[in-house]
């Protein structure tokens, strides 16, 4: 352990009907190989410029080609350590583990994740910008100047993601999953976007504070909110929480 902000001990981690909240941010999905996005730069834009909803109104096309290569970059990349440990947590767990993601890729559910929230919406998926009804469907695809989709509705498609400028998703259920939450374990985060930079914050100001702890390569802008921070390979350290933390919880 890097850092113990806290030193209380507060006895049983988790109480009956209770849960462990787990987000995942691009750390855990970089050491599998897709790039982290945040202060670098495509064909001279910004990821802040391209993950816009101001940049789909003036530019779709170069908002597509940008997300078909994101795409491309993708495909290919697999589960590492990390992800296979929270998806055999999850199984053990029966229930008590709830886990968010930043990520956009299809990592978690690649490594046997069955119930992954994804606040930001799916790469891998693509829907109407009109909304007409038409459900999201799975899109592998990418797409150039000539051929910019269309919805059965004469709308265009886009990939089903949540711009900066947009509401992000599923934020009832995340909301209720905070206030069930004792754990929070945040995974290769960078502690500077919202609104997921904030519940560690959150968490403190419950009348039974979570137990916060932060795991990944590069410690978050956040860091000082949480209990423990802890600096290595995801692929290294999610493992060990996931040991340790079972012994706790008497899984193992
Ligand atoms: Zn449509």
């Amino acid at each position: 352990m890097i850092r113990q902000n806290s030193e209380d001990d507060r006895g049983p981690l988790l109480r009956s009907g209770s849960q462990l909240f787990v987000l995942t941010g691009a750390g855990i999905s970089a050491e599998s190989g897709i790039p982290v996005f945040q202060g670098t730069n495509w064909r001279g834009h910004s990821h802040y410029e391209l993950a816009n909803i101001e940049a789909w109104e003036k530019d779709p096309q170069l908002v597509w080609e940008y997300y078909s290569d994101r795409r491309a970059r993708a495909r290919d990349a697999r589960p590492n350590a990390a992800h296979i440990a929270l998806a055999e947590w999850e199984k053990d767990l029966a229930g008590g583990l709830f886990l968010c993601t930043q990520n956009v890729d299809g990592l978690h559910e690649a490594a046997g994740s069955q119930e992954v929230v994804h606040i930001h919406g799916k790469l891998f998926e693509s829907r109407c910008a009109a909304e007409c009804g038409r459900p999201a469907f799975a899109d592998y695809k990418g797409y150039s100047e000539s051929e910019l989709p269309r919805c059965a509705c004469g709308a265009l498609v886009r990939p089903n993601v949540c711009w900066f400028g947009e509401q992000p998703y599923h934020l009832d259920r995340i909301d209720d999953a905070l206030k069930r939450c004792e754990v929070f374990i945040a995974i290769g985060t960078s502690g500077s976007v919202q609104p997921v930079a904030g519940f560690v914050t959150m968490l403190k100001q419950k009348p039974q504070p979570a137990r916060t702890i932060f795991l990944g390569l590069t410690e978050p802008a956040n860091a000082k909110f949480f209990d423990e921070v802890h600096l290595g390979p995801a692929a290294e350290l999610v493992p060990q929480a996931v040991r340790s933390l079972n012994e706790l919880l008497g899984q193992s």
